[in-house]
């Protein structure tokens, strides 16, 4: 079969599956377009929580994407890209096969960034991709180890709620104060839950270095232990950078309101994998990408004119505090308990039945 395609779309974050979901409704654009992902699920992070403390299976929290595809007549590729040559529009698999297309679409998410780690005295365990920490996790937890997990933003934060009851010591690390840029009443009822499961808290306290079996942080040692989840911030993917792709100083890759890579117009980019003014990198604004990102891929399919992505000035805050129930914030409104978690349970279960292929 031909490696040309119309329009290729890397990876199966929350973007494209809104470009799927809509597709897979309605009448697929036309053309020759595929999708690529090295997983053959999508996962939702929303329900990783409530998988890890067996609220959920695992059935419930992934879509599987070949029906999907099928649904929205694309062609499911199953494997991961290694690299991208924007001038030729090529995209290279770790297969070996070389595609080209007309039109790219990059939704490839991000990566936790792991700090310097001078020898191997400890189990490193990145919360993405998802695939790969559950299984590992299921490895740990047949013998529970005292844990610690970096990062004190929603997923640190969900991720130790999650947790604290299933290892005999849990410690989380933030570099600033948790949950820096959501409503201060937020953190403080995170705090509390996090108090209350005997979590050992230590913000304002940057990891700069694992030396051995011990965290460093402004050259102490404030953690010993041999297993850390890393939930830190959200770092690119290596070979995104090194692409030729205009990026931001951190390697995102910068994309005007179309979406449309600025230096690159046949390259679009979304969710995390991306950089656009007052949009920050998590699920939510990732989702309201979607169906931007779907309506400019069909216009560029059929030469029509593309419109603006505007992020939305405000937006909801849903985290489960690892008991049934949730916290949330909204505009500075902040609400918690049971009926919280049942409401955020239907919404991350309309989330699943929206995006999955009516037959799964
Ligand atoms: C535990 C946890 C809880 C979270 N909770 C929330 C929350 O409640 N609200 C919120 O807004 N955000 C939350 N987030 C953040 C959120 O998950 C991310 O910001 C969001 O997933 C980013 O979406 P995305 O579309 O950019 O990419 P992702 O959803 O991360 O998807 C990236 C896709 O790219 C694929 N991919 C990666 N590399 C390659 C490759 N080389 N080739 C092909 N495909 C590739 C992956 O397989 C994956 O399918 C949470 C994160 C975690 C870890």
């Amino acid at each position: 079969m031909s490696n040309k395609f119309d329009l290729l779309l890397a990876g199966a974050g929350h973007a494209h599956l809104g470009v799927l979901r809509l597709w897979a409704g309605d009448k697929p654009p036309g053309g020759r377009i595929g999708l690529i992902s090295p997983d053959q699920h999508a996962w939702y992070s929303g329900m990783l929580p409530g998988l890890l403390t067996g609220r959920y299976k695992t059935d419930q929290c992934r879509i599987d994407l070949q029906p999907l595809c099928q649904a929205a007549g694309i062609e499911f590729i199953s494997s991961a890209v290694t690299s991208l040559q924007p001038e030729a529009n090529l995209l290279h698999l770790d297969t070996g096969e070389t595609l080209q297309s007309e039109w790219i679409s990059l939704n490839l998410g991000s990566l936790p960034r792991p700090p310097e780690s001078e020898d191997a005295g400890m189990e490193l365990l990145p919360v993405k991709p998802f695939s790969s920490f559950i299984s590992r996790w299921e490895q740990w937890q047949k013998k529970p180890q005292r844990l610690a997990i970096l990062g004190g933003g929603a997923a640190g934060v969900e991720l130790a709620l999650a947790l604290a009851r299933t290892v005999p010591s849990l410690a989380l690390f933030s570099a600033a104060n948790i949950l820096a840029g959501h409503a201060p009443a937020l953190r403080g009822a995170a705090i509390r839950h996090l108090h209350q499961l005997g979590v050992e808290l230590h913000e304002r306290c940057p990891v700069d270095r694992i030396l051995g079996g011990a965290l460093i942080s402004k050259g102490e040692i404030v953690w010993r232990g041999v297993r850390l989840i890393l939930t830190t911030g959200a770092s690119p993917l290596g070979w995104l950078c090194e692409s030729g792709l205009s990026c931001n100083e951190q390697g995102f890759i910068q994309v005007s309101p179309t979406l449309q890579s600025v230096s690159h117009p046949q390259i679009f980019a979304a969710g995390d994998c991306a950089n656009l003014v007052d949009t920050p990198r998590n699920g939510v604004y990732a989702v309201r990408q979607g169906p931007v990102l779907a309506a400019n891929l069909a216009s560029a399919l059929k030469g029509e004119l593309f419109t603006n992505y505007v992020p939305q000035r405000i937006a909801l805050a849903l985290l489960s505090d690892g008991e049934g129930g949730a916290m949330m914030s909204w505009a500075g409104f902040i609400a918690e308990g049971s009926f919280i978690g049942k409401w955020k349970d239907y919404l991350d279960r309309r989330f699943m039945t929206r995006h999955r292929a009516s037959k799964q």
